[in-house]
């Protein structure tokens, strides 16, 4: 595993800046990874699954320490609204959520009460406390279905309405029916007609 420091260079490229966030999800990753005893995710890529329960910048440093990616099925996204995620070496099953404490940030404002930067402060302030004051950890078991690990689809079915195609096992069923999501009405958008 690389040092803070050095995840903190990687990330403010990768993210597009640096953040108090992006520190919070750095040392929240290389929390999770120690504890669950991988000290190398670059040799651990075909073990290791992350959780992650918030679309906000700590989310990016973690998939940047643990390698995980959506695209992989590596990084699993829970719309929680939590700065926490969830570390699991597969071949183990050994888990960890890592959650950041809510008081961390008035700790941290605290720290450096002579910088008139709010975001700097709470920024240094997250490099040097520790773990115990940022985050609670507690050790959890994940139960993963098949069809949600990473590798080859392990099905693939046409929707009887739309006709799209849906891997592993997202369809549902209504009666005899087989339908995917949104027209099983669980879509996220509507169609727009040309006349709208
Ligand atoms: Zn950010
Ligand atoms: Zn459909």
């Amino acid at each position: 595993m690389k040092s803070l420091e050095e995840y903190i260079v990687l990330a403010a490229e990768s993210h597009g800046h640096m953040c108090p966030g992006q520190v919070l999800g750095i040392r929240m990753a290389q929390l999770g990874l120690r504890s669950i005893g991988i000290d190398d995710p670059a040799k651990a890529r075909k073990r290791l699954l992350t959780f992650v329960e918030i679309d906000r910048c700590a989310t990016d440093a973690v998939s940047l320490v643990t390698g995980c990616r959506l695209g992989k099925r590596s990084l699993k996204f829970f719309d929680y609204g939590k700065v926490a995620a969830t570390f699991l070496d597969i071949q183990t099953g050994r888990a960890v959520r890592v959650a950041a404490r809510d008081d961390a940030r008035a700790k941290a404002k605290a720290m450096f009460p002579a910088v008139s930067d709010a975001n700097q402060a709470q920024l240094q302030a997250y490099k040097l406390m520790k773990d115990g004051e940022l985050f609670n950890i507690q050790a959890v078991r994940v139960t993963l279905k098949p069809e949600d690990l990473p590798g080859s689809p392990r099905s693939r079915v046409a929707c009887e309405h739309c006709g799209e195609g849906v891997n592993d096992s997202r369809e549902r069923r209504q009666g005899d029916r087989v339908l995917c999501r949104s027209c099983a009405g669980e879509g996220y958008y509507e169609e727009v007609t040309s006349n709208e």
